[in-house]
């Protein structure tokens, strides 16, 4: 290095005039040793040393050195046309690393030679971490694992990443050219796009889950949010949706739910063991008890009766599950109410604890409506039973019924045009928290664990009453009991008077003298039905299946006034049987019975000419079946 020490270098040298008071840096290097010849004040503030403390330095020693080769690979450049040059690179300052961006300017001698360069910078480091920064921003949008799409307020695609395009299937071209409405995806429809579009149009978020089609037709659940982007103004100007694909959550949650129901099913089915083990020991208890009485001792009449409770306590079990798992056909039928009301307060008054008073309000103005009997009963009886076990130290049970319009039903989403048969389920006992209210409807949802509760019986309620298009509704507070309020639709659809609910006794039964031929596989059925009709003068045969009973009827056919045939029998069913019987003896009256129909069974017993009336469900009373026997049998006498 090379500095005079008699010639002090002037402050600003002549060459960076221009440069002496600007914020640009300013220097003059040789161009053979890369060595400064003159620096400006901006320069020598900016690298931390007076002026001419640089006068020789080495420029590349300021250089950094990941910078060194590129910058000397423009060397001798800016020698030759057009002698200048602009280059960035990353140069070591007082404030540590800065970029500087030079534009260089070639300093011809006289004879054109090049000696000296005078390059003058400016600190673009502010600039070039912007860039980067936005370069990185840029990577990640275009590499996100989620869908990103940029559209204007109206919809017109303006921007997608290629996660979109890969998950969507559309390119790029059909995108941008077909302007396809990409934010219309997945809303159900056109009205739920509109109340969407309004409401992000003024600058709201929205999210949500979707389920969007592909461009081959798949399906996939997205979770979906549209945020606005505002410009300075404030105003909206593009809307930003982000589209997460959720199938395989969704898959999860759909695995989960199962495996709770199965779960549930689990629990469900321990507790219907458990109802029905009590009730076989009550049957078998009892029976084998009457048994072994000497004839004519008076209790055998109380063991039997204790023993038929337990049948239809039995029977209101399997219902109960089958109403839950909706797999019994809904038969509507005008019911009278406060007929069936009376009919179950007579049931209570027989099995509830003595210290419960049960109280009937009845609204004699309520006309027959249409519902499904049975289940109506179903509903009253759950409500009913709820309400004994909410009484365990007594109280009072009233059942009320009232007609009321659905216009006065204000928030309870009944139908104005409509009456309703309000039906008030009231106990005194224990009432609900407002935790245990919540979740009374849920179905396995129970407080009596202890005691064998399935949780089913308020699912059950609500599940008829909105099969019905009803209402249901309550209140209640701990200590201070409960009132369920069920409002069903006064609708006059049915077709069939409504059976009436004595108790029978052979002695009721209505009589006859007829030829029967009875089909029942089941011995201890059969023995039951067969005694019975005797008992109120019938001539009865009986066939044990479905093979012997198509015997009986080819040969002795003529000699039968009617039949009662059972459906589910080994061998040979009940259809089949019906099928040949149909072909023979086309009028002969028959009278079927089932434990179990299902609509695929009634329509066929429909296609053989078989009418609704003539069919009969298990289990059921004995005044049931012979007025359905009767019934049978008069329709082909008037025929
Ligand atoms: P379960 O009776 O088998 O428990 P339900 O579905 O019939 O099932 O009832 C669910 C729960 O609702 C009951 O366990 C009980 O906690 C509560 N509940 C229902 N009815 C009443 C009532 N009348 N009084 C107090 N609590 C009731
Ligand atoms: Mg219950």
């Amino acid at each position: 290095m090379e500095i005079s020490p008699h010639v002090p270098a002037p402050e600003v040298p002549p060459r960076l005039a221009p440069w002496a008071d600007s914020l640009e840096l300013a220097v003059v290097y040789e161009l053979e040793t890369l060595r400064l010849v003159e620096v400006n004040r901006a320069f020598a503030r900016k690298f931390g040393q007076p002026g001419p403390a640089w006068r020789g330095q080495s420029m590349q020693a300021l250089l950094h050195p990941e910078d060194t080769a590129d910058w000397q690979g423009y060397a001798g450049r800016v020698a030759r046309p057009p002698f200048h040059i602009a280059r960035e690179h990353r140069w070591q300052t007082a404030q540590g690393w800065r970029w500087i961006a030079w534009e260089e300017t070639a300093l011809r001698e006289a004879d054109g030679r090049v000696l000296e360069v005078r390059a003058v910078g400016r600190d673009v480091t502010k600039h070039r971490l912007a860039e980067e920064h936005f370069r990185k921003l840029a990577q990640a949008v275009e590499q996100a694992p989620v869908s990103i799409v940029i559209t204007t307020p109206g919809g017109t695609p303006q921007y997608v990443n290629s996660r979109y395009t890969e998950v969507t299937g559309y390119t790029l071209e059909e995108i941008f050219e077909q302007q396809i409405p990409l934010l219309r995806e997945g809303h159900a429809s056109d009205a739920a796009y509109r109340h969407f579009c309004a409401l992000v149009a003024s600058g709201h978020k929205w999210s949500g889950e979707l389920r969007s089609g592909r461009k081959d037709g798949s399906e996939a659940w997205e979770f979906v949010q549209v945020s606005p982007i505002r410009n300075h103004l404030d105003e909206v100007t593009y809307l930003l949706c982000l589209r997460e694909d959720i199938s395989e959550r969704k898959a999860l949650e759909e695995q989960l739910r199962q495996a709770q129901k199965m779960e549930s099913l689990g629990t469900l089915a321990g507790g219907i063991a458990h109802d029905f083990n009590n009730i076989i020991a009550i049957i078998r208890g009892f029976t084998e008890l009457s048994v072994a009485l000497p004839a004519g001792d008076p209790r055998l009449g109380r063991y039997l009766a204790t023993v038929h409770d337990a049948a239809i306590r039995a029977a209101s079990l399997v219902g109960q599950i089958l109403a839950f798992s909706r797999k019994t056909e809904v038969t509507y039928r005008p019911v009278r109410i406060n007929q069936v009301v009376d009919e179950l307060v007579g049931l209570l008054a027989e099995t509830f604890p003595r210290d419960i008073e049960l109280v009937r309000d009845l609204d004699e103005s309520i006309e027959a409506f249409a519902a499904d009997p049975n289940q109506v009963r179903q509903i009253l009886m759950n409500l009913c039973v709820n309400a004994r076990d909410a009484m365990t130290g007594g109280g009072v049970l009233t059942l009320a019924t009232r007609r009321v319009a659905g216009g006065s039903l204000g928030n309870l989403k009944a139908d104005p045009t409509q009456d309703y048969a309000h039906i008030r389920v009231a106990d005194t006992g224990a009432g609900m928290t407002p935790e245990i209210r919540a979740r009374i409807f849920e179905p396995f949802f129970t407080t009596k664990q202890e005691s064998g509760g399935t949780g089913l019986g308020l699912a059950v309620v609500y599940g008829i009453v909105a099969s019905h298009q009803g209402l249901i509704d309550l209140t209640s507070e701990p200590g201070r009991g409960t009132v369920f309020h069920v409002y069903l639709p006064l609708k006059t659809r049915g077709d069939e008077a409504p059976a009436a609910g004595a108790a029978a006794t052979p002695g009721n039964i209505p009589r006859g003298t007829e030829r029967l031929l009875l089909v029942e596989d089941e011995v201890a059925i059969q023995e039951m039905l067969a005694t019975v009709l005797r008992q109120v003068g019938y001539h009865v045969s009986t066939a044990n299946d479905g093979a012997v009973a198509i015997e009986t009827i080819m040969t002795r056919g003529d000699k039968l006034d009617a039949v009662v045939l059972d459906l589910n029998m080994p061998r040979l069913g009940g259809v089949e049987v019906l099928k040949v019987l149909r072909q023979r003896w086309p009028n002969l009256p028959v009278l079927i019975m089932s434990g179990h129909l299902t609509e695929s069974v009634l329509t066929e017993l429909r296609q053989l000419g078989q009418s609704h009336e003539h069919i009969i469900e298990k289990p059921f009373d004995f005044l049931t079946f012979g007025r359905a026997l009767r019934r049978v049998i008069e329709t082909r006498k008037k025929a």
